[in-house]
């Protein structure tokens, strides 16, 4: 057994309280409990990082996410709504490297959570833009 956590914790070598698995994810409650509900999907099989998930993978990750997102959503009429974040890189507040989306219910105004989305559209320039673009879909076609 590797020393991943995430990995400890789909082997139940480290308790859980899980609310769903199969044989591709597992969905625990996070130990920190952000909003209350506040649940990580990891995939069973160890990747660092949405980088690092081939096509196979990703499909069937991303395909029991609405799923379990719906279900956290019914458990609780006070849930009005759901962010739904997947932190990849140190940079990106990525603590543990075993990939994990949260699913973050939110309640009102005042639970304990917020993002933060700086707003650059004064400097908003099509050029810049479209050069930006263009590196991007370079990478998409050399893939
Ligand atoms: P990250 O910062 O990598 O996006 O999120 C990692 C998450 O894993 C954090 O929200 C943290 O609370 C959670 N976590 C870390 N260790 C454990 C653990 O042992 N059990 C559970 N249930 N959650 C954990
Ligand atoms: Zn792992």
């Amino acid at each position: 057994m590797n020393d991943c956590i995430f990995c400890q914790i789909v082997a139940n070598k480290i308790p859980n309280v899980t609310v769903y698995e199969d044989d591709v994810v597992k969905a625990f409650l996070d130990i920190t409990q952000v909003t209350p509900g506040h649940t990580l999907v990891v995939p069973k099989r160890h990747v660092p990082d949405i980088f690092a998930y081939d096509t196979e993978l990703a499909s069937a990750v991303f395909e029991r996410i609405p799923m379990i997102a719906t279900a956290i959503k019914n458990s609780n009429p006070d849930i009005k709504g759901m962010n739904i974040m997947n932190n990849n890189g140190e940079v990106a507040y990525q603590s543990v490297f075993h990939s994990h989306i949260h699913l973050l219910p939110r309640y009102d105004d005042a639970d304990d959570f917020s993002i933060h989305f700086g707003d650059h559209s004064a400097d908003y320039d099509t050029a810049k833009l479209e050069a930006v673009a263009e590196t991007i879909r370079h990478q998409l076609e050399v893939q």
